[in-house]
């Protein structure tokens, strides 16, 4: 492991991070808000934009609502209106601290991606516009879970994902990625549970919470869960939220946690958030994990009881540089979130778990890379994306994450680690707290390391497809794996893979092929039971294959992991092969029963899917 690099905040002992903060702060005015051009908002940066944002709510299990105020501090450049973009709100006033009354305000049409414009008048003395809204139980962002969709099944639970732009649908707000603001929080919530935000808890009594976030952040990164949680610390600067019932499988799942942070801080620089949690959300969380700063969102389904699946962690923490420091300018640009995410998670993994590990990690992406190559259209396999007109969610492909990744990789193959991870330091502390599109990252690798121009970065940022420079990685582990397969020396030795891992597991499945007959997965589930894994992404790839190869025994097993689990990446694959394989009728069947327990990211996918 590489020498850790200690947090300032440590170093400096009593000085708090948001004091590293407005050190910072003069280079942070510096930018260019007004210039934000992002198709996914109604915004008009020019006139005026949110640089604080005060909520104020109660949180009504029983209604399903979220009611109170959103004040917006704004910087205003002699505006007489500002425009936030809202979805699926009832607005009730809105009042202005010039005109200390109720302002007259205006909503737009309606667009089924975007939400409306929300237009108030104000005028060149505004500086806070107070916006007296409640959601409705439809929002797109929040999840209201009963105590049955729980672990615990006592009581009721609430999250929100707010990635790409649902932030929309429970606040009135500016929703770009090009925005950063800050944010402070008061929450009523019932009594007997907990709140948690992206941000400090600064108080908590009797079903009152106040949060704090004094570090600039795009508003997706906005976040709340309120649930039957328990706390429960990893070490200095870590813990864990969970369910109660979950706690002790969370706790020794994440004990890595605390080394994790240590490796990133030691690749690229202090963690600028002080805390770094992980919430342990009940099932039905449409994604792996995410990275809401301070506090990272994440699925159950990683809770495999031999810690095979925390690269996830890896990568939301990854995340505090990659994405919440320097953040995407537009959602065409995701690459730059996701890509650099990819690549800095595989080196926290080395760090932690050595090179052959990572290795296994990366021919995954990659095989995953190559399907979605095939399945895209052309122009969606480019890094820098067209969205317009479309939802962001298009754009959340393995080209973002792993094309994104392996261009970082050839760089770094070709002009040596020592030299790119000098470059990456300096990226992070440049665009810290700040946004910036492809085009400043090219300005900016191209200023720093002049050498990369030979690299065809062009060809792989704005043409379809993988470039022929792209890395190839090898793994000696998983050769054994092909040669275990081919021979099938695991059907007279099974003990020949006693050593293996997830990865290795998801190798061994993932080369099954249409040559194998109902008795090859009736002889593989008698010997390694995989219909019964308790580890999502093995039993997820296992159903693919079986659905695939009309194995009818792992339907029921299918069902109820369908039904529990809302995680995207797990029912895309599966929901498709049912259709694909003329099965889109048992497909619609479990999807009626499993609907109630997705969030709208995943419903919105699926309805497609299998209308
Ligand atoms: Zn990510």
């Amino acid at each position: 492991m590489k020498k850790i690099i200690l947090s300032l905040c440590v170093i400096a002992g009593m000085v708090s991070c948001d004091n590293q903060y407005e050190s910072n702060k003069n280079q942070i005015d510096k930018m260019e808000t007004k210039d934000i051009n992002d198709v996914h908002s109604y915004a008009q940066f020019d006139q005026a934009y949110t640089t604080h944002l005060f909520l104020d709510l109660v949180a009504d299990f029983d209604k399903k609502t979220l009611t109170g105020v959103a004040a917006h501090t704004i910087q205003n450049n002699n505006a007489s209106e500002i425009v936030f973009d809202i979805k699926d709100l009832n607005i009730d006033k809105i009042i202005t601290n010039d005109e200390g009354k109720e302002v007259k305000f205006e909503i737009g049409a309606e667009d089924k991606i975007l939400g409306k414009p929300l237009t108030v008048q104000i005028t060149p003395k505004t500086t806070r516009v107070e916006i007296y809204y409640s959601t409705n139980p439809t929002s797109e962002a929040v999840q209201w879970l009963s105590p049955q969709q729980t672990a615990d099944k006592t009581d009721p639970f609430l999250f929100t994902q707010g990635e790409a732009i649902l932030t929309r649908s429970w606040i009135p707000i500016q929703d770009s990625p090009g925005n950063k603001i800050t944010y402070s929080a008061r929450f009523k919530v019932p009594d007997s549970l907990t709140a948690v935000m992206s941000a400090k808890t600064t108080s908590h009594k009797n079903g009152e919470f106040e949060f704090e976030m004094n570090q600039p952040i795009p508003c997706y990164l906005i976040a709340l869960a309120i649930g039957k949680l328990e706390y429960k610390s990893l070490g200095a600067r870590s813990g864990v939220y969970a369910e109660p019932s979950m706690m002790e499988a969370c706790y020794n799942e994440f004990s890595d946690l605390e080394k994790m942070i240590d490796a990133a801080e030691g690749l690229y620089g202090p963690y600028a958030w002080e805390q770094y949690d992980v919430i342990v959300l009940p099932p039905s969380f449409p994604f792996g994990g995410m990275e809401n700063p301070r506090l990272t969102f994440a699925t159950p389904t990683i809770i495999a009881g031999d810690k095979s699946l925390t690269s996830l962690i890896a990568h939301e923490l990854a995340h505090s540089w990659s994405g919440n420091l320097a953040t995407n300018a537009t959602w065409d640009d995701f690459w730059l979130n996701e890509g650099f995410t990819v690549y800095f998670e595989g080196r926290i993994i080395e760090e932690l778990y050595g090179k052959d590990y990572a290795d296994m990690l990366s021919i995954l992406s990659y095989n995953g890379l190559l399907a979605e190559l095939e399945d895209l259209p052309a122009q969606d396999t480019r890094l820098k994306l067209d969205l317009e007109g479309r939802s962001p969610d298009d754009g959340m492909s393995a080209i973002a994450y792993d094309k994104g990744c392996f261009m970082l990789m050839m760089i770094e193959e070709n002009i040596g680690r020592e030299k790119f991870d000098q470059f990456l330091n300096s990226y992070f502390d440049h665009f810290k707290f700040k946004n910036l599109n492809t085009e400043e990252f090219l300005a900016y690798i191209n200023e720093k390391l002049p050498e990369v121009k030979k690299l065809n970065l062009e060809e792989w940022i704005y043409k379809p497809g993988l470039p022929s420079n792209c890395p190839k990685i090898v793994s000696a582990k998983f050769d054994k794996v092909d040669a275990n397969f081919e021979s099938k020396i695991y059907l007279e030795n099974p003990r020949s893979t006693n050593d293996w891992t997830t990865h290795e597991w998801l190798r061994f499945i993932g080369k099954i092929d249409t040559s194998w007959s109902i008795t090859d997965f009736e002889q593989a589930d008698k010997l390694f039971d995989f219909t019964n894994s308790g580890n999502s992404e093995i039993a997820a790839a296992w159903f693919e294959k079986s659905i695939r190869a009309d194995y009818k025994i792992v339907y029921p097993q299918l069902e109820a992991f369908l039904v529990k689990v809302g995680r995207r990446k797990f029912l895309t694959p599966l929901y498709r092969a049912m259709k694909e394989t003329g099965n889109i009728e048992t497909a619609r069947n479990i999807y009626a029963k499993a609907r109630p327990n997705y969030h709208f990211v995943s419903t919105n996918t699926m309805d497609a899917l299998l209308k």
